[in-house]
């Protein structure tokens, strides 16, 4: 049986506000109370770490402080970083350890108009994941990929958003890189219908990868999508030995 956790939380108290009067978003202290009550087991909380003014170096440092008074040993503390071109990214290894991270999810958020172009996008997105997959050994889960896909939809670059417009070749790849590497993959999505996604998910049940389940909340409220990837994680029989969890291996 799948273990309820959610390694993809996000507390967004620790953002620069655009107005000083905002009480600001959900604290480490609340996010994990929430994911207590919703029955979550090992609970991971993150905020972004790159180069966006809205997500500035002292907030993980607040975040960290605000951590450290967490005495659970089935709470850990990871950053969301952006992975950038060649793999690398916006953490580093030194980061890393200024922050005492227990893990790094790397992710690409790219959208319209940079790169221009949906198949500039899509193909931008693999070689990122690939090569941090390959060689960039800051990170332990590749997230939410091809994700950004949505926002190319949302500005009409593509009529819609499937995961059959990754083409097969290279979700083979992403998993066999992951796999070979001991990357684990994250499932994280909102429509868990969606067809192509399924069709990922079988592909990710048969290749053998670890995976990491992420809610992706970025308030208490929208830790509710972990549910229904456990459930799919169940129905699914993807192995529980391959879910992965900071420090299993
Ligand atoms: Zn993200
Ligand atoms: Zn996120």
């Amino acid at each position: 049986m799948a273990d309820r956790d959610d390694f993809h939380i996000h507390a967004t108290r620790y953002r620069r506000r655009e107005n000083p009067e905002d009480p600001g978003g959900a604290t480490v202290a609340e996010q994990i109370a929430a994911a207590r009550s919703n029955g979550t087991r090992r609970v991971g909380i993150v905020e972004h770490c790159n180069a966006s003014p809205r997500h500035p170096w002292p907030c993980l440092e607040e975040l960290r402080t605000e951590f450290e008074a967490v005495a659970d040993p089935e709470c850990f503390r990871g950053v969301e970083a952006d992975l950038l071109p060649g793999g690398l990214d916006s953490c580093t290894i030194r980061g890393r350890e200024l922050l005492k991270l227990d893990y790094v999810i790397g992710s690409v958020h790219l959208g319209p108009p940079d790169p221009a172009g949906f198949s500039v996008y899509l193909g931008e997105e693999f070689v990122r994941l690939a090569a941090a997959a390959e060689h960039n050994p800051n990170i332990d889960v590749i997230g939410h990929p091809f994700i950004s896909g949505l926002r190319y939809a949302a500005a009409g670059a593509v009529p819609r958003w499937s995961f059959d417009l990754v083409p097969l070749p290279w979700q083979e790849t992403l998993l066999d890189l992951c796999r070979r590497h001991g990357k684990a993959i994250e499932l994280n999505c909102r429509d868990i219908s969606e067809p192509g996604w399924l069709a990922f998910l079988d592909r990710v049940r048969r290749s053998g990868v670890r995976y990491s389940i992420g809610s992706d909340a970025h308030d208490t409220g929208r830790q509710k999508f972990a549910a229904g990837l456990w459930r799919l994680v169940e129905d699914m029989g993807l192995d529980p030995e391959l879910q992965w969890y900071p420090g299993k291996w």
